[in-house]
């Protein structure tokens, strides 16, 4: 009878072993919306030690690790969140006894799975606990970052205010300010430029005039003719520096290893939103959208300042675009790069990967509401081109709709629409 027997349980632990590890975090009472995930990996507090980031699960290998703890598969990682022995562990994952060996204990088995659920339910309860905490905290820290947002944009001078104003800027940039009326930018006389010290504490290391502008996002508003309405979320900062030609923006460098610092900033929110440079969205037929403020109004110039379009800018490709379609064989999510390769750890070249062409569409991008029936999406030719495409093909297969002309432009290679004299065609691409 010992042979059958092993031969059962052995099936029983395989049973136990091949049950995936996201099946066994919720099979312990945990959500997967506790954790953050990315591609295969979904990481976030561990149940049983806490921490922030500590606990990933990957559902490729179907494996979990717990920083500093253990890893393992799904039965090690119902002994990590329960703290039961091994075959409870399969017990629970099976969702049934194990097979039963001579005059086996049922009564002790009985306590100690009783026990483990106790110990499950507490867990669970305190996993609930902080997630409240944590959103509170979050809700608390976005709350008191946007008010910080008004009270910068409320310091504000106008667009046009003096020397070194935001209008000043964007005309020694050799961009056409004709048609900006101030209604959308503004010049902060002396804004603070923080970055982090060795010590992780935020020091001021430039004070200068700088260029704001306001991430909004359009919200429903039945009292509006449009039926929507613009809510701000964020604020787009850019430090000007009129001696410091050709991009006339100050140099800043990290006090901790003097690497120079990017002279635009985002803060609040901007996810969702645009930054409005020309025109009436309201009335608007026609929508082009950009990176960055300069390029959308370098852009403008070329397309004669259309009345019928607004011009706005997403502060980056990732609001750009969205996000690729997740999961790493899904086809579309992800594209080999033809040339970039990058270095694994063990010094094997391994194949670069960047966001594919089919879009994520619960990711948020900017809007495109539904009476524009022509969008032109335009590419800096100074970012890395493959990426760049990928992800300019993206929103275009984003915001595809019968009816609705959608393209990606590209600014020639090198430059971007702001640096480019007039007399070059820009290379048109259809969507
Ligand atoms: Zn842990």
């Amino acid at each position: 009878m010992t042979g059958a027997r092993t031969f059962e349980m052995d099936a029983f632990v395989e049973d136990a072993r091949a049950v995936s590890v996201l099946q066994a975090f919720e099979r312990c009472g945990f959500s997967l919306r506790s954790l953050r995930s990315s591609g295969p990996e979904h990481v976030g507090p561990c149940p049983s030690c806490g921490g922030k980031d500590r606990f990933s699960l990957n559902s490729q290998k179907s494996v979990f690790n717990c920083r500093g703890a253990e890893g393992g598969d799904a039965i090690g990682l119902v002994k990590h969140l329960t703290g039961l022995d091994f075959l409870d562990a399969c017990e629970l994952l099976n969702g049934r006894d194990r097979p039963s060996r001579d005059g086996g204990d049922d009564a002790e088995r009985a306590a100690r799975r009783e026990a483990a659920e106790h110990r499950l339910a507490e867990q669970r309860e305190r996993a609930a606990r902080e997630e409240v905490e944590r959103e509170a905290q979050q809700n608390q820290y976005r709350a008191r970052e946007w008010d910080r947002c008004r009270a910068l944009w409320r310091e504000a001078a106008a667009f046009d205010c003096n020397s070194a104003s935001a209008k000043a800027y964007l005309a020694a940039r050799r961009l056409d300010v004709s048609r900006l009326d101030g209604a959308y930018l503004r010049t902060h006389p002396r804004l603070g430029f923080f970055a982090e010290d060795g010590k992780g504490a935020k020091v001021a290391i430039h004070h200068g005039p700088a260029q704001l502008g306001l991430f909004c996002r359009l919200v429903p508003d039945a009292g509006s003719a449009s039926g929507f309405r613009w809510m701000s979320i964020g604020l787009h900062a850019t430090w000007i520096d009129l001696d410091a030609a050709p991009k006339f923006r100050p140099t800043l460098v990290s006090p901790v290893d003097g690497e120079p610092l990017p002279s635009k900033k985002m803060r609040g929110s901007k996810a969702g939103g645009v930054i409005p440079v020309l025109g009436l969205l309201s009335s608007a037929t026609r929508m082009v959208v950009g990176e960055g403020i300069e390029t959308v109004l370098g852009f403008a110039r070329f397309d004669g300042f259309r009345a019928d379009t607004f011009y706005c800018a997403a502060g980056d490709l990732g609001n750009l675009a969205g996000k690729a379609r997740s999961g790493r064989d899904e086809p579309g999510s992800r594209i080999r790069h033809p040339t970039i390769k990058r270095r694994a750890t063990n010094g094997v070249m391994k194949p670069h990967f960047v966001p594919g062409l089919e879009p994520d569409m619960g990711s948020d991008a900017v809007p495109v509401p539904a009476w524009i029936d022509e969008l032109v999406l335009l590419g800096d030719g100074d970012s890395e081109p493959v990426m760049t495409r990928a992800a300019l093909k993206r929103g275009c297969a984003r915001h595809a709709r019968e009816g609705r002309t959608v393209r990606a432009l590209f600014a020639p290679v090198g430059g971007d629409w702001a640096d480019v004299a007039a007399a070059l065609e820009p290379e048109m691409e259809a969507a």
